[in-house]
């Protein structure tokens, strides 16, 4: 585990909000190794890395991302005044905080709003392929838009609610209510979308769907309007330490992440490299990518089964074995030209 919160470059911020993601070492059920990462939402630095190995799990894959997320928020906790969390739409993490053992930690756990748009957008998607539904489709954008602008500007969750609310207005085509209107300003007239008329059967799935209670309780965890978009591209970058097409052994495994995150936090303001005319280089990813294969070719093995694969790199006995059978082979050539000496005489 690795915990950085005071550097030479950087000093971590006591009230600053955390965002938290985790990454598998190969996808669905197979993953070997959990590594949870907690950047600082304002610096964007990383300031938490916590490996998980299936084998501490009982090799049951599915726990391994709660079980690191509980090490980085104990560890985080010692070394920072943690104020707030954000991660994405994990069920078992957000039951830590919303009756398990977090609960009281004083931590305010948010969630990732573009997870959450995504899940509005399911279920009107959902919706929408139901019998005298279909006009939600045309409208599933727009609302999720909305609902991304109402997490954005609402300060508090009765705003959110009444913000909200006031899309099941719109779409039938009024703008101002008894208790609220629009906040846009006047429409075009030539506008061509179709309204959904009120009282209808789409217009009545689609109020299940914004006034559903379990999730308006989940609402309030949007409302701070973080992402964790920054952690996704940070897990891109630990894959030219970690590929995903190889197994390691856990020290070569932590050493890798643990060079991607330094490696990530010592580059992280440096401007991008421009050609002579002022446009932006692209990055010789490709040439990076070349100088990380060969490096793996050289030191790893392909992957084989991984709960028993052990990391061969740097193993003195392997290079034994080899100069034994190189030794070997040239041993059973000198005794028989030998032979044919013998038998010529
Ligand atoms: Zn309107």
């Amino acid at each position: 585990m690795a915990v950085w919160v005071d550097d030479n470059q950087h000093h971590c911020q006591s009230d600053n909000p955390t965002i938290g993601d985790a990454r598998m070492d190969s996808p669905g059920f197979c993953a070997q190794y959990c590594t949870y990462s907690t950047m600082e939402n304002e610096t964007k630095h990383i300031i938490s890395m916590v490996n998980i190995d299936k084998r501490e799990t009982m090799r049951n894959s599915v726990v391994m991302e709660k079980e690191a997320f509980q090490q980085t928020f104990e560890a985080l906790r010692q070394e920072i005044n943690l104020t707030e969390i954000c991660t994405n739409a994990h069920s078992q993490i957000s039951a830590l905080f919303n009756k398990g053992k977090y609960r009281d930690s004083g931590v305010h756990h948010t969630l990732d709003v573009w997870h959450g748009s995504k899940n509005l957008s399911k279920k009107i998607h959902a919706a929408g392929q139901q019998k005298g539904c279909a006009i939600l489709q045309m409208w599933n954008k727009d609302i999720c838009n909305h609902f991304w602008y109402c997490c954005k500007t609402a300060d508090t969750y009765e705003e959110f609610i009444d913000m909200c609310v006031g899309v099941l207005h719109h779409v039938t085509g009024e703008h101002t209510w008894a208790l609220g209107e629009c906040k846009h300003g006047p429409l075009l007239d030539d506008r061509d979308k179709e309204l959904i008329e009120s009282g209808s059967v789409a217009h009545e799935r689609l109020a299940e769907i914004i006034l559903d209670e379990r999730w308006l309780k989940v609402v309030p965890k949007y409302l701070n309007f973080r992402s964790t978009a920054d952690l996704e591209s940070f897990h891109n970058h630990i894959l030219m330490y970690a590929s995903k097409r190889f197994s390691f052994s856990p020290p070569v495994y932590a050493a890798c992440t643990m060079l991607a995150g330094l490696d990530y936090n010592h580059h992280l303001h440096r401007p991008a490299r421009r050609k002579a005319d002022g446009t932006i280089q692209s990055i010789a990813a490709e040439t990076m990518n070349n100088l990380h294969r060969t490096i793996a070719d050289v030191m790893l093995r392909p992957k084989s089964d991984p709960s028993t694969s052990q990391d061969t790199s740097g193993n003195p006995m392997s290079y034994v074995l080899l100069l034994i059978v190189l030794m070997f082979f040239i041993f059973v050539i000198i005794v028989s030209s030998f032979s044919n000496t013998e038998i010529k005489k």
